[in-house]
């Protein structure tokens, strides 16, 4: 049994972006259970079967519990001198972009904001990029695109007043379950709200859609380019609001036209039947919210997607209303929070922007910092490339598993081995990558650690500690402070999260006024009584304010320099990337139970009695004509690397792909690590890897 702290505690589930609100009561005799917070705006008290588990996952085997140095039991101060030694050392032979931290979306918004203060604003550099980059940088590269900041413009509630909710890339039944479940329910009180999803497969999700479209993968940009020329033929196109609020309508208009209808068919293998019933639908219903979420982003033109979908509301003035907009649906719990403190290789801080002198120069005021880095860092594909080549010599990994959730994850695990120096900062002692740390530090888990996290629709919520801190783990933003210090720096005296939650804030209004998206300056000087009692909320928040802003755009007043949205001229991708030798099509993507690569979540065994074992689904003509029984092994073979797995043979599955969940490590299942196949491919924008539409060969093993 462990010490706890109070008997009931709110707190945030540390799952997906959704975000739900948890409580979690500790018994007299130390045993946890938990349910939906009833008064949490994410949840309204509903969990998921991964929520509803959360109790089951916190127990201390396999944790890490001290430093460890090459395998050996360490003291923190011998440890942690070592590591500031190491990294102090490398920046001084080889400069300040010798040394990268690898972070992830499983931080909290305090231990995103230390880290990144420490590489960008005092070692230099902006090697600092996050597992949020195979998640949902697409998104933030359409957003900043079109509407000069990554703002998501409207509200989980839109989504219920929508008299149609198209889903696209999303299977929202089991990635996104409680958004799901107040979709499902939105539907079943209102049945003439109309629902479209948008996926190679018929998934869960399609069980409330009256349109399903299995389109090819990639053939999102065109379905979507078709969109915007039938929306401009006919009466759903708003002049008034295109010539008002935004810049490009005419450019990207002809970019859409130039698409015959033959190419669209072509393009997106979807009947012209289906399609016009599609565009019929989206023409004629005023409140339309487009959802999407990995099917889009991990793509090699995941951005552009985002930008097709955005200029389909934009041309319609459908944004920013009740009911209405384009809707990213994040991955992880703080993916949204990783943003808005820079915790990326291309951002600054507070969402200000790296390549802009004037941000910089403020933020490096503000931090009274030595050094500031003046150019984008490595984005995670290019730092384990730096990694493999030599250029980085130290490297610090962050609550993340990248020798399983990497793209071309075999050659990521050797350059992880080949490092002179690594260090990993986890809850579990034995990881795939864990294996290959130098210096292991034990960090805190949830229910132990203390901070914020920002869902996908803005709103920022207190994880709360209701555990005690196991044997001498302590939180990341301790550790990165302490690093911070010894290298010499000032300005890490943290003596808690909430000191770094009142500096975030403060940043975030600093000589910024609110002209930004971006402000919690409401929040600036918090004290600790006002932090650990914080209730959820949506930014921005200015200084003076205490009332949330759920919605942006109806009246324009975009963050480009003009205020004026920009139109995107896209073109559709090749997106066919099989040959003789790989004739399938790979994509990847979560099941229902299990999170990232199993390391909490496969400690359930409810969870894991869901879906026991990897499997590829397949639909049955593609089995036959390769020889492939169902339940059979079969593996899968790309130019990178093989996997072995079940064969699921469906109808559900579309002709000439192959689905394969991205979630088992060789802890629980020996040669299923899928991301060993998928290339290191990234869209250009954003660079995000492309996790979706890999060629593969698949046979039975
Ligand atoms: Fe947790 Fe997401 Fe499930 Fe909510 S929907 S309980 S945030 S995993």
């Amino acid at each position: 049994m462990r010490a706890t702290i109070p008997p009931d505690v709110q707190t945030t589930c540390p799952y997906c972006g959704v975000g739900c609100g948890v409580i979690a009561t500790v018994a007299d005799h130390g045993a946890v259970t938990v349910k939906g917070d009833p008064e949490h705006p994410a949840n309204f008290g509903r969990l998921c079967s991964k929520g509803s588990a959360l109790a089951e996952t916190i127990d201390l085997e396999g944790r890490v519990l001290f430093p460890e140095i090459g395998g050996r039991q360490a003291e923190w101060d011998e440890a942690l001198d070592l590591v500031a030694g190491k990294f102090s050392q490398a920046i001084t032979d080889h400069g300040p972009d010798s040394v990268a931290f690898y972070v992830s979306g499983q931080l909290l918004t305090e231990d995103y904001y230390v880290a990144n203060k420490l590489m960008k604003g005092f070692i230099g550099s902006a090697n600092i990029d996050t597992n949020s980059r195979l998640c949902m940088s697409s998104s933030v590269a359409g957003h900043r695109r079109a509407f000069g900041s990554d703002t998501v413009p409207g509200t989980y509630e839109d989504i219920e007043l929508a008299d149609l909710v198209v889903l696209t890339g999303s299977n929202l039944a089991w990635c996104h379950p409680v958004i799901y479940q107040r979709l499902a329910a939105a539907k079943a009180a209102r049945p003439s709200m109309k629902i479209v999803v948008i996926d190679p497969r018929r998934t869960m999700t399609c069980d409330i859609a009256d349109l399903h479209l299995a389109v090819r993968p990639d053939g999102d940009v065109a379905l979507f380019m078709g969109l915007l020329a039938h929306l401009a033929a006919g009466p759903a196109i708003d002049r008034t609001y295109i010539g008002t609020h935004t810049q490009g309508f005419a450019e990207t208009l002809a970019a859409a036209s130039a698409l015959s209808l033959a190419d669209l068919t072509e393009r997106t293998g979807l009947p012209a039947m289906e399609l016009r019933e599609f565009f019929r639908l989206f023409e004629t219903t005023e409140k339309v919210v487009t959802c999407y979420s990995q099917g889009v982003n991990q793509s090699s033109s995941g951005t552009d997607k985002v930008n097709a979908i955005i200029n389909c509301h934009l041309a319609t003035g459908r944004i920013g209303r009740p009911g209405m907009g384009p809707f990213s649906l994040t991955g992880q719990p703080n993916a949204m929070g990783g943003r808005e403190v820079g915790g990326l290789a291309n951002m600054l801080a507070a969402h200000m922007a790296l390549e802009n002198a004037g941000d910089r120069e403020r933020v490096q005021r503000f931090w009274a910092s030595p050094a500031i880095a003046d150019k984008p860092g490595l984005k995670a594909v290019d730092m384990f490339h730096a990694v493999a080549d030599g250029r980085v010599k130290a490297l610090w990994i962050m609550a993340t598993n990248p020798v399983v959730s990497m793209p071309d994850a075999d050659a990521v695990e050797a350059a992880i081995r080949a490092c002179p120096f690594v260090v990993v900062s986890d809850v579990l002692k034995d990881t795939d990558t864990t294996r290959h740390a130098h210096v292991l530090l034990p960090s805190l888990g949830w229910g132990e650690k203390d901070g914020t996290v920002t869902n996908s629709e803005r709103r920022i919520s207190r994880q709360r500690q209701f555990l005690a801190a196991p044997g001498e783990a302590r939180p990341d933003w301790w550790q990165m402070a302490e690093i911070g210090r010894r290298m010499g720096f000032a300005g890490f005296d943290y003596r808690s999260q909430a000191d770094i939650f009142a500096e975030h804030a403060a940043l975030s209004a600093f000589e910024n006024g609110g002209s930004r998206d971006f402000d919690i300056g409401a929040h600036a000087g918090i004290d600790r009584k006002d932090y650990d009692a914080l209730a959820p909320f949506q930014w921005p928040r200015p200084a003076g304010s205490s009332s949330d802003r759920t919605r942006f755009f109806a009246d324009g007043g975009f963050y480009h320099m003009d205020r004026k949205a920009r139109f995107i001229a896209v073109q559709p991708p090749v997106s066919d990337h099989t040959n003789e030798k790989y004739p399938l099509t790979l994509n990847t993507g979560r099941i229902r139970d299990h999170w990232h690569t199993l390391t909490r979540t496969g400690k359930s065994a409810r969870l894991s009695g869901h879906i026991a074992e990897p499997f590829a689904e397949i639909h049955p003509r593609d089995a036959m004509e390769l020889g492939i029984r169902g339940a059979g092994l079969v593996e899968l073979e790309s130019p990178h690397g093989k996997a072995v797995v079940r064969a699921l043979v469906t109808e559900r599955q579309a002709r000439g792909n192959v689905f394969v969940p991205m979630h088992w490590n060789e802890q629980f299942a020996s040669r299923a690590r899928i991301d060993a196949l998928v290339p290191p491919v990234t869209d250009p924008h954003s660079g995000q890897p492309a996790s979706k539409n890999v060629a593969v060969a698949i046979r039975p093993f």
